[in-house]
């Protein structure tokens, strides 16, 4: 049994996120705006991103101290060379029971078989619409629908456990939410529907934009009946319901109006090295300096022990009793949807 190390309100460590680079073939306007990441944007440069071998130590270490689950993410994690062989790496490590990638699955079916056997478990791919147009308005190059449904069908074919998710905004894709339900239901994936978030200071975040859980839970029911389903574990992220009479599910993620950071167990490893405790932090602790420093994994490991020991972040429970028009009480109300 590895060592357990508690933040000041009793949350373990126990998910590590780590981003492989900052750079991404989308823009999104939600998360990579084209107007702020422009041709002109400096994105880090090799020598500053963590190569293979420190990300794979920062892993083993973090296991020592409770870590089971991986997820790598960027950026486009896909857009970082030779990743299968970092995935062949981190799958080594004593400690971690499992390895996901969230990815914009455009570079997916290239990859999804060598990813699979490099050990890979499981693929999280973000989709916002099924409509070719306004995906491609969406992600902001143009691309098609097809790239990523091709991308997931590599994945299922590769063996990879799929789940997709779609942010969900008012006025730019909220028509989309019955179609993905269906076609998803339709195709045995688990389909997971985001709330905006108010990520980073430029992706114009309102409040009006976001549709609540609750809305699309309706919605869905509507048309084909939903039943709720227990969290499988402690910190599970997503609220899940089942078709009623099939053994298909949905989750929702509720970041801004059911915020869950009472459980929430993840930090998050950024391309340069940098420890962030929340999603929504604007500084990090720098892991690399004392990597390149010479530092022993005993004295990386007292840092994080440190830096978690300390965390305090709650932001989206802060952010859900400070906007006016989510601190009401008839906010999250998803009952009536019976057991
Ligand atoms: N590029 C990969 C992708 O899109 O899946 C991985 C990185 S992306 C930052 C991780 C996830 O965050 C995606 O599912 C994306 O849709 C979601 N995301 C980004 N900005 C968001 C926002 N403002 N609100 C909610 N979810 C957001
Ligand atoms: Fe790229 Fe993912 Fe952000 Fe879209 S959400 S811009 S695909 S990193
Ligand atoms: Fe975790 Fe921060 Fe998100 Fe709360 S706001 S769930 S503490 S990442």
């Amino acid at each position: 049994m590895s060592e357990q190390i508690l933040d000041t309100r009793n949350r373990p460590l126990r998910d590590l996120r780590i981003s492989v680079t900052d750079k991404c073939n989308f823009r999104c306007q939600y998360c990579m705006p084209a107007e702020i990441f422009g041709p002109d944007f400096e994105f880090l440069p090799q020598h500053k991103l963590l190569s293979f071998e420190e990300i794979t130590r920062l892993t083993r270490i973090f296991t020592s101290v409770g870590v089971g689950k991986i997820r790598i993410t960027g950026g486009e994690p896909l857009m970082r060379k030779e990743l299968p062989k970092l995935i062949e790496m981190i799958r080594q490590v004593d400690g971690v029971q499992d390895i996901a990638m969230t990815t914009n699955g455009s570079l997916l079916a290239r990859h999804a078989k060598a990813l699979k056997e490099a050990g890979l478990d499981r693929v999280t791919v973000s989709l916002d619409s099924l409509d070719d147009e306004r995906f491609g308005r969406m992600n902001g190059r143009g691309y098609h629908v097809s790239d990523v449904l091709k991308g997931i069908e590599a994945a299922a074919e590769a063996g990879l456990s799929i789940k997709l998710n779609m942010v969900v905004q008012r006025g730019v894709n909220d028509e989309d939410i019955l179609p993905m339900a269906r076609f998803f239901r339709e195709q045995k994936h688990t389909l997971r529907f985001i709330e905006f978030m108010d990520v980073g200071n430029s992706n114009g975040w309102k409040l009006d934009q976001v549709v609540p859980s609750s809305e699309i839970v309706q919605r869905i029911h509507e048309e084909m009946p939903l039943t709720p389903i227990d969290p499988n574990y402690f910190g599970e992220v997503a609220s899940r319901y089942r078709y009623v009479g099939t053994d298909q599910e949905i989750g929702l993620i509720s970041s801004v109006t059911q915020a869950f950071c009472s459980t929430c167990t993840r930090a998050r490893l950024s391309a340069e090295g940098k420890l962030y405790s929340c999603l929504f932090a604007s500084v990090g602790d720098d892991l690399r300096a004392p990597l390149r420093e010479g530092k022993s994994d005993e004295e990386i490991r007292e840092q994080i022990r440190t830096i978690w020991g300390k965390r305090d972040d709650r932001y989206s429970e802060v952010r859900l009793n400070d906007t006016p028009g989510l601190n009401k009480p008839d906010k999250v109300e998803m009952s009536h949807i019976g057991g």
